[in-house]
């Protein structure tokens, strides 16, 4: 088929790029029509918004805000806001469709966004960047809504950014609606399970690609790169169920013990130590953080960043099996040689959804105005993250392809049928 535009990998790759090219390619293996390729590329709506904020000394600064829905086919548009001082309207473009492929793959009803707001939050108060956060929430109450858009958190942004949120808009209309947000706090509509969902999925989505390359999780053994909410939950679960996690990192640097590494003591070590590992006893430093992608092992989770599996590094990966706790640690160009090496990979919009289904979870308790119980919670969103792996393998078999396609595959092909049966102009 003759696409008007088709996705280009340049030398430097960006995350829109990356996803573009691997949206082409399933898109493609689908055999999906011009017409539907191009409503899918497309974001429905970008927002920008200027918000002048009175800072602590007195003076008035304004902030650029961004919100881009990409699609709303599936549902109210979902994903978090972003406070960091690199946010530009590109990649808050590429997020949005992420979370389209995302939500679609785990067969949750939403479609994808993503917001952000160009700040340095390290640089800012409390008071200042709560101002900031309600005049974000007031600048997008025709966006925003339990039906329409229902923001998270993401870089920058936690339970307390989104407590604000749901209370400015609540006051704007009049009532509560805790709905309107996830990822609240415990005690104000936050649901049980949502801290550890992230790292949890990657635990049942690497338990089950285990399985179909018959690796014995008790003989197993694993590193994880970065050691943050997602790392650290799936490295603590994954050693839970017998596998052996021989290396961990963060930015201080790499840790690496052959007889594996106690994860719990890593965590409450890093907890008693501003969040970083940094002098921690429990394993030998590696040379460089990065030595921890080329171990030999049997499971790799990269949970840190995008983009450090690169053309630089794939050919000395040696890992079997690689599940990806970040968005988008593996850049488009590296696919190739890592699929050449026949290394499966469960790719980022699989092995991650779990945070975006609890969150899914956390909309619906408030909907219904119950508190589901942490097992009830856990229970679900395994069953969703296993059935998800096993169609996105199904996928990958019937169109042989890898596992990354297979999930773009799935994502597209749920996508635009809906779209086919709803219609448009
Ligand atoms: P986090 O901030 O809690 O942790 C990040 C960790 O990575 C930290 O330990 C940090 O020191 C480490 N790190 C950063 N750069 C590194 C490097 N170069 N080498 C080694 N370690 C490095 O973040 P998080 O919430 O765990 O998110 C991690 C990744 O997972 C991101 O790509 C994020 O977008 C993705 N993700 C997170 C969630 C979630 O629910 N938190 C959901 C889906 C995807």
């Amino acid at each position: 088929m003759a696409y008007i535009e088709p996705a280009p990998i340049k030398d430097r790759e960006n995350p829109f790029e990356s996803m573009m090219s691997r949206f082409h390619i399933a898109a493609q293996a689908l055999g999906l029509e011009d017409e539907v390729y191009n409503v899918l590329k497309a974001p429905t709506k970008q927002v920008t918004v200027s918000l002048p904020v009175t800072m602590d000394d007195g003076s008035i600064k304004v902030f650029e805000g961004y919100r881009v829905i990409h699609s709303n086919i599936l549902g109210p548009s979902k994903g978090g806001v972003r406070y960091d001082i690199h946010v530009n309207i590109d990649e808050v473009k590429a997020l949005a469709a992420w979370m389209t492929w995302k939500c679609a793959v785990v067969d949750i009803p939403y479609g994808g966004a993503k917001g952000g707001i160009c700040c340095n939050p390290r640089q800012m108060s409390a008071g200042e960047i709560e101002r900031l956060t309600r005049a974000y929430t007031l600048s997008m109450m025709e966006v925003f809504g339990p039906d329409r858009d229902i923001p998270a958190p993401d870089m920058g942004t936690g339970p307390q950014e989104m407590a604000w949120m749901m209370d400015e808009y609540s006051r704007a209309i009049g009532k509560t609606t805790t709905a309107v947000v996830t990822g609240k706090p415990l005690v104000l509509g936050g649901s049980l399970g949502r801290t550890e969902a992230t790292g949890r999925g990657v635990m049942v989505t690497a338990l089950a690609a285990m399985e179909k390359l018959k690796i014995n999780p008790y003989q197993a053994t694993c590193a994880v790169q970065g050691f943050g909410n997602v790392g650290s939950f799936a490295a603590l679960l994954l050693e839970e169920r017998g596998v052996k996690i021989v290396s961990i990192s963060d930015l201080s640097g790499a840790y690496h013990n052959e007889n594996g590494i106690d994860i719990n003591e890593a965590i409450n070590y890093r907890n008693k130590n501003k969040g970083s590992l940094e002098g921690f006893p429990g394993g030998e430093k590696l040379g460089s953080g990065e030595e921890l992608l080329e171990l030999e092992v049997d499971v790799l989770v990269p949970a840190a960043m995008e983009d450090v599996i690169t053309i630089k590094n794939a050919h000395n990966i040696k890992a079997k099996l690689i599940v990806e706790g970040a968005n988008g640690p593996t850049s488009a160009k590296a696919d190739p040689i890592i699929n050449d090496k026949g290394i499966l990979v469960v790719p980022d919009i699989l092995a991650n959804a779990g945070g975006v289904t609890v969150s899914y979870f956390e909309w619906v308790q408030n909907r219904l105005g119950y508190k589901w119980t942490g097992e009830r919670v856990n229970r679900r969103s395994d069953r969703i993250m296993k059935d998800a792996f096993d169609k996105v393998y199904r996928a990958t078999q019937e169109y042989d392809v890898s596992m990354r396609i297979g999930a773009y595959i799935v994502a597209i092909d749920k996508v635009s049928k809906t779209y086919k049966f709803r219609g448009g102009f």
